[in-house]
This record gives structure tokens, C-alpha cells and sequence, in this order.
């Protein structure tokens, strides 16, 4: 299978050619299909399959098209390191797109966050706890979200992040497309999916 199957907005496209990926890994030719006909994807992939690509490849080809300025897509993520390489991810595949990406964690100031935020992005890679608190001090407008990614899902279950997510999740739109991937299936994580997805279809590699 080739990347030429899914149709990519060509600045999408141009962006798989700059990431120097020829042909899709085994979570991306399962899960670009219905991520881009706007379905739920519960995706169960480890670290190393492409799963980024798998979710950031889709919601850039969707955000070229409608309003920019606003935060249409949301990615969350445990840790800072990994909050850090989705961003760069998005940011070589999406290098023709003139979307922004902002990344939003804690343990660094604040303030160049809010900075970026109000100058404008389509694309919010977060870490839960410092979302939160630019949830609580106003300093996100989410109210355009129109995707939502959850990803290593299970990391954030074993690091107490549930409580967050759960917060996070009370401020979003109800109306969304909802992604999420998680290595493992541990009762929490089924449980949530449950709760959070309509009708998804399940990837699993
Ligand atoms: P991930 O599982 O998303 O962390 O990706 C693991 C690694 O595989 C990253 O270095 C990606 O850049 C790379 N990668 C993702 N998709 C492809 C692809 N279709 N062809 C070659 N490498 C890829």
C-alpha cells in the first residue's frame, strides 16, 4: 500500500515525503482511513509503530480546510518528552501546512505558552496537568476543539493522570471526534474508551 491511497492534501503529502516515510506502517494503513472519515479509533499500538504519524497525518489533512487561528485539534500525552516528539512529528509533516502547533506542559514557565496560544493555533499537544491549569486560569480557548487524541492512554492511568483527564474532558466539546491509543487494555482505560468514544473502530497492531 502506498501513501497516495488516502488522498493527503498535498501539503500533507509533501510532508510524508519530508518525514521520508514511503509506505504506510501497519497502524497507519488501519487507522488513517477512519480517522479521516471522522470515525472514534480506539488504537492499541506500542511506541515505535508510527502511531503518531497514525493520528497527526489525518487531523492536518482535515485541519487545511476551515478556520485557522483557533485550536481545532487536541493531542494528550504523559509525559513532556513524549508531548515534545509528537510536536516535532507534526511539525515535519505539517511543514508545508502553515498549521501551529503549540506544546503545553509543565515544569516550564507559562508564560511563553499563553504567548503562543494567543498569537494563534490550529494544534495543542498537552500534558494533563498544566492543561488544567491554562483550562482554570482561562488561558486555552477550547471551545472549537474539533478532534481529541489520548495517547499511551495506559501511561497516563499508571502516572494518576485519570482524575485530569476526566476534568479536561468536562471542558471540551461534546460534539468531537475522539482518538485513543493505549498499548494495553487495563480496566480503566476500557472503561473510559467506553465512556468517551462513539461507535469506534478498533485498530490493533
Ligand atoms: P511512533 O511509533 O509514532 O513513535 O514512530 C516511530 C518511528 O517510526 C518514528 O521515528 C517515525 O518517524 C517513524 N515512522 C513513522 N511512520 C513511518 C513510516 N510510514 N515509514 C517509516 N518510518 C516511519
Amino acid at each position: 500500500m502506498e501513501f497516495t491511497a488516502f488522498n493527503l492534501h498535498p501539503q500533507i503529502a509533501a510532508g510524508v515525503q519530508e518525514a521520508g516515510y514511503t509506505s504506510p506502517t501497519p497502524i497507519q494503513a488501519q487507522a488513517i482511513p477512519p480517522v479521516m472519515a471522522g470515525r472514534d479509533v480506539m488504537g492499541l499500538a506500542q511506541t515505535g509503530t508510527g502511531k503518531t504519524a497514525a493520528f497527526a497525518l489525518p487531523i492536518l489533512h482535515r485541519l487545511m480546510t476551515g478556520e485557522r487561528g483557533r485550536v481545532r485539534a487536541l493531542v494528550v500525552a504523559p509525559t513532556r518528552e513524549l508531548a515534545e516528539q509528537i510536536h516535532q512529528s507534526i511539525q515535519t509533516l505539517g511543514h508545508k501546512s502553515r498549521l501551529r502547533s503549540v506544546t503545553v506542559y509543565g515544569g516550564v514557565g507559562v508564560n511563553p505558552q499563553v504567548q503562543k496560544l494567543k498569537a494563534g493555533a490550529e494544534i495543542v499537544v498537552a500534558c494533563p496537568g498544566r492543561l488544567l491549569d491554562h483550562i482554570n486560569q482561562g488561558t486555552i480557548d477550547l471551545s472549537h476543539l474539533e478532534v481529541l487524541v489520548l495517547d499511551e492512554a495506559d501511561q497516563m492511568f499508571d502516572m494518576g493522570f485519570l482524575p485530569d483527564i476526566r476534568r479536561i474532558l468536562k471542558h471540551l466539546p461534546a460534539k468531537r471526534q475522539t482518538l485513543l491509543f493505549s498499548a494495553t487494555m487495563p480496566p480503566d482505560i476500557r472503561t473510559l474508551a467506553h465512556d468517551i468514544l462513539r461507535d469506534p473502530v478498533t485498530v490493533q497492531v
